[in-house]
């Protein structure tokens, strides 16, 4: 190779393969002349009904102060979240999405020379942010589409820094009661970090609630990893946090970006987190979505991945000609050849207008 700044950076980075969000609806709308209107995205797990509109105002509001330094230790939105969760402020870490909390997680544990377990089949961001710290992948083989507790825990090795879990598990779905995750962490080495990525609890039945949270006083090498940005519709704004053991949150500050939110995100999630109305709006609405995709995905003839999460991934067969057919039709869902999944398609819950529209693009692009 000859001398340029490319050679110069390590394999591992050139390894790396960008992450493949969902298409834009824009960039449907330029690609085949539909109007944006007329097309649905389903594809990345957000909010239909967008955000709270308290938080919308929040967010408005603090447009005014746009020109200033948001607060970095984002001081009211913690004193919230110490509150509703019974916790000390030392305990949080906010993130922009929590992607990035992940992100930081592994910025603060992972290094050439570590590894980091994960699954098979589980969120993207887990190799991408451990292959960025140069450490080593340990994938352990899915069970139904979902993670082997028991593997895993025979994965970790001598250099293990974290271990990723993602309850409900994306793009699957998948679930594991609470009883089993708490079993696993007290297996768990201390000196491994357990992210307990909970991306999409708001959405779960109240029969499959656990409190993680509580864990945390118990297991100093948990972090359990929640997000303001599926059931409380700030995905654009992005606010994510981490609740831990005060050490790890300190650690993790030390290395995030000062002001990793934006003080837009952060009024936004405090008047969201005060409207819980709108987040069982959200789940009430998911829960009817899921069953009418899931009672069309059966009169199809479809086999479908039982799902906990504000998606569901079905099996359509060649998923690259169905998407096609899909976004012909204006339709935008997501393909998850990249995770290893080439004959399924993850679809986001839409409202009833939305997957309804779906379903009748799905059955046009099988017939
Ligand atoms: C969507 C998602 C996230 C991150 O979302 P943010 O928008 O960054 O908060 C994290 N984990 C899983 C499993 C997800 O699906």
């Amino acid at each position: 190779m000859s001398d340029t700044v490319a050679s110069r950076v390590p394999a591992y980075v050139h390894s790396l393969s960008p992450y493949q969000p969902g298409k834009p609806v824009s960039e449907l709308a330029r690609e085949t002349g539909i109007p944006e209107s007329k097309i649905i995205k389903l594809a990345s797990n957000e909010n239909p009904f967008g955000m709270s509109p308290k938080a919308k105002a929040a967010a408005v509001a603090a447009l005014e102060e746009g020109a200033r330094y948001p607060d970095g230790n984002a001081f009211e939105l913690k004193t919230v979240l110490a509150r509703k969760y019974g916790v000390g402020m030392e305990q949080l870490v906010i993130g922009n999405g929590s992607n990035d909390v992940l992100e930081i997680a592994t910025h603060a544990f992972l290094s050439p020379g570590t590894s980091a377990v994960f699954a098979q089949y589980s969120f993207a961001v887990y190799p991408l942010a451990t292959i960025a710290r140069g450490a080593r992948c340990i994938q352990v083989k899915a069970k139904n589409y979902g993670h082997d507790l028991d593997a895993m825990l025979q994965a970790i090795d001598q250099v293990t820094r974290i271990v990723f879990i993602a309850n409900p598990n994306n793009p699957t779905g998948t679930f594991l009661p609470g009883n089993e995750i708490e079993a696993f962490l007290a297996h768990v080495p201390q000196d491994v970090l357990v992210v307990l990525d909970e991306a999409y609890t708001e959405f779960l039945p109240a029969e499959a609630r656990y409190d993680s949270i509580a864990w945390v006083a118990r297991f100093p090498n948990l972090l359990v990893s929640r997000t303001l940005c599926k059931a409380y519709g700030l995905a654009g704004l992005r606010l994510g946090y981490g609740v831990t053991h005060p050490e790890v949150a300190d650690l993790m500050n030390r290395v995030r970006q000062p002001f990793n939110a934006s003080n837009v995100a952060q009024a936004a999630a405090v008047a969201a987190l005060e409207d819980q109305g709108f987040v069982e709006t959200v789940a009430e609405n998911n829960r009817l979505g899921m069953a009418q995709l899931t009672e069309a995905f059966a009169k199809l003839g479809l086999e479908w991945i039982p799902s906990f999460g504000n998606f569901v991934t079905v099996r359509v067969g060649d998923a690259v000609r169905v998407d096609q057919s899909l976004l012909a039709q204006g339709v935008i869902v997501r393909p998850i050849g990249g995770y290893g999944m080439p004959e399924w398609l993850r679809v986001s819950v839409g409202l009833p207008e939305e997957n309804a529209r779906f379903i009748a693009a799905l059955r046009q692009a099988l017939a």
